[in-house]
């Protein structure tokens, strides 16, 4: 079990990143690449993320125009080693196609592992084969994780993080992740697209961050409130709300809405969020 705590250190440190800044990543990080539920705009892409380590770049989901949103989080799409899918719908995996063919076409030849449930890799080849990807001559490999359906299933481990996840209560199969960052021993857990469960309860045990979803309370998702309520009983450290009703949609404080329920810090996770885990911090402890 990845080493949980209780309250979060000082020396994780939040910044919010502008478009286009061009940055020499040397600390492990997540950056929040969208914030937003199914419908995006301008200014909140659909949910996804990527963990930055020396070692490792790692996609959670890929949407939109992933070469661009790296980009402008001042990430190198070939730094890319890994993508995570946590579940087959379209706000989380439209982007892999795109993804793939353009890494093909500007030559790229390592290999790129994909870890995810059977349902959703099974849905994946078959997304790839109707783009007839087996005929791309010189395509680099495809190295395909099949996780299975069971708590804390180790997906990934590197000398930065290791990466757990755990199935949650969602329409269709779907994972959420714990990640540990193994020099600065701290934790994050990500609920992914959920119903309140005991399963994202357990999965978030003491983490020092849980970003969870907050797209309103419905079947396969959970309001601000209970995602605070989550936060509470598994005895987090912060938590950020994410895949939000954003633009016209938003129609009041979620923040507000889910400090009724958790009485630690509450955040709203925008888009290039930046949680950074560097063991530079330590001493500021
Ligand atoms: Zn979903």
């Amino acid at each position: 079990m990845p080493e949980g705590r209780r309250r979060i250190s000082p020396w994780c440190s939040f910044t919010l990143l502008g478009a286009n800044i061009g940055i020499k990543l040397i600390m492990p990080k997540i950056i929040i690449l969208g914030s937003s539920n199914a419908i995006p705009t301008k200014d909140h892409e659909n949910t996804h993320m990527v963990v930055v380590g020396e070692e490792r770049m790692v996609l959670v989901d890929s949407v939109s125009n992933p070469i661009l949103r790296l980009e402008q989080a001042g990430l190198d799409f070939n730094d890319l080693t890994d993508i995570i899918v946590t579940h087959f719908h379209p706000d989380h995996v439209s982007g892999i196609p795109l993804l793939l063919m353009d890494m093909w076409l500007l030559g790229r030849q390592r290999p790129l592992n994909i870890y995810g449930l059977h349902y959703t890799l099974d849905r994946i080849e078959t997304l790839m084969s109707l783009y007839n990807w087996s005929e791309w001559p010189n395509f680099f490999p495809v190295v395909f994780y099949r996780i299975p359906s069971r708590e804390m299933s180790p997906v990934l481990d590197c000398p930065d993080f290791t990466i757990h996840a755990s199935p949650v209560k969602h329409l269709i199969p779907n994972i959420g992740l714990r990640i540990q960052f193994n020099r600065a021993r701290q934790s994050i857990s990500y609920s992914c697209d959920t119903e309140p469960c005991e399963e994202v309860i357990r999965l978030s045990e003491g983490v020092d961050v849980l970003i969870h979803e907050a797209a309103g309370a419905s079947v396969g998702h959970s309001s601000a409130s209970q995602a605070g309520e989550v936060a509470h009983r598994a005895g987090v450290g912060r938590l950020f709300l994410i895949h939000y009703p954003t633009g016209k949609f938003s129609d009041h404080d979620l923040v507000a809405e889910a400090r009724i329920t958790f009485p630690g810090e509450v955040a709203l996770a925008k888009d290039f969020l930046t949680l950074e885990f560097g063991i530079n911090n330590k001493q500021d402890r």
